[in-house]
């Protein structure tokens, strides 16, 4: 019995490496797998027949070969099946849906005007609704879901606490995975845009980075030596809730003077309100229009884009001075307005940081745009697929 279950186990693992150079590496040989894993060309044989039997892995036709026969090569098959991401944000719900590769292949943006739980479940089913319905046939349909949800997330996937959803011990995961039957991964937003830039953006190839997430308000997760920090319990990162006024404004986490209430969306568009811009009839969020007046030289929300910029320099020092880091990624939909706070943020870095600390900091604006976070929570939902296949050691 002991030895059968070892064979098993041994089996696994093994698979489950000849299963990820193929991913890396591809397109490989057989022989040049057996190489860089030391496995003999037997089992490698009877490995690679079983992942081109689960549809993972499939052959094509004659590649480069040093002299005599030359070998059919092996490719991962990225379309065999589809994950969803999903940003759910304040006030919009960005929805892609990915191959197992993590490109995106479609998406949906819902701006969310009714913030009452209901609707935005519903309207967050809705969207889910809709990437299952359009997603390409494929041999493994849809293997997950990840959402990046702005709140503390625990390892069940409950929001334990979204101040700025009003949300309060939901267990999301559940409420989805009933609904829809596959398997959901939630986390805290930042962490998943956090993932994202280190995947596919502004972070690719960098081991440490922090990552700064401005939306409505402000999330920050770090990944050290290429894995996300989770603290003590999973929820370190609530940089947004820094203390910068010690009686300033009011926050929805209980606090006063938190860094979200000078530096977010949420405190640029409140104080944008008395601005006169003119509305559009477009779908586009109200950050957007005043994003447009600024390029139009409205000089009242150029000074207002000046004043958040300082203020998100203000925290990001905090963060320098904490943490030294080598790049900091600046996302969300606030970094959509990088033209206009990039110079005060700057200026407030250097002027207000120990120096020793910032002299090998770049700071960074996100390259996939608002995408980060759905990529990121698609990724978990794709990484989640393929640990089923692999066997915890040690
Ligand atoms: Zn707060």
């Amino acid at each position: 019995m002991q030895t059968t279950g070892n064979q098993y186990l041994v089996k696994k693992i093994n698979k489950s490496i000849v299963f990820d150079t193929i991913r890396r590496k591809n397109p490989i040989s057989r022989a040049q797998i057996s190489e860089s894993t030391n496995l003999n060309k037997g089992t490698v044989s009877s490995l690679v027949k079983e992942l081109i039997d689960d549809d993972l892995v499939y052959e094509i036709g004659p590649g480069q070969s040093s002299g005599g026969r030359r070998p059919v090569m092996l490719l991962f098959n990225h379309v065999s099946g589809y994950a969803i991401g999903i940003d759910l944000g304040v006030n919009y719900i960005l929805t892609v849906l990915t191959d197992l590769e993590g490109n995106s292949v479609e998406e949906e943006r819902t701006p969310l005007q009714n913030l009452s739980f209901d609707s935005v479940i519903s309207a967050l089913f809705q969207s889910i609704r809709a990437m299952i319905d359009r997603a390409p046939d494929s041999p493994r349909g849809i293997v997950g879901i990840g959402i990046g949800v702005p709140g503390i997330v625990d390892e069940k996937g409950t929001v334990l606490f979204a101040p700025n959803l009003g949300w309060k011990n939901v267990n999301l995961s559940r409420m989805i995975t009933d609904e829809f039957h596959l398997p959901v991964i939630v986390h805290n937003e930042a962490n998943a845009g956090a993932k994202g830039e280190h995947l596919f953006g502004s972070g690719k190839g960098r081991e440490n980075l922090v990552y700064v997430s401005v939306g409505i308000g402000i999330g920050t997760s770090m990944i050290i030596n290429n894995a996300l920090y989770g603290g003590a319990s999973g929820f370190s990162g609530e940089m947004g809730h820094f203390i910068i006024e010690s009686h300033g404004k009011k926050c929805r986490c209980g606090n006063r003077g938190c860094w979200e209430l000078y530096a977010s969306e949420r405190a640029f568009l409140e104080q944008a309100k008395s601005l006169s811009v003119p509305s559009t009839d477009s779908a586009d969020l109200d950050l957007d229009r005043f994003i447009q007046a600024a390029n139009e030289g409205n000089s009242e929300v150029i000074q207002l884009f000046n004043q958040i910029g300082e203020y998100l320099g203000i925290g990001l020092t905090n963060i320098v001075n904490t943490l030294n880091p080598e790049l900091i990624i600046i996302g969300n939909r606030f970094a959509k307005a990088e033209k206009w706070i990039r110079n005060p943020i700057h200026r407030v870095v250097e002027s207000r940081s120990l120096p020793y600390h910032r002299q090998p900091l770049k700071i960074a604006f996100s390259s996939l745009g608002t995408h980060s976070c759905a990529l990121g929570a698609s990724s978990f939902a794709i990484s989640n697929f393929f640990s089923d296949m692999k066997v915890p050691v040690g």
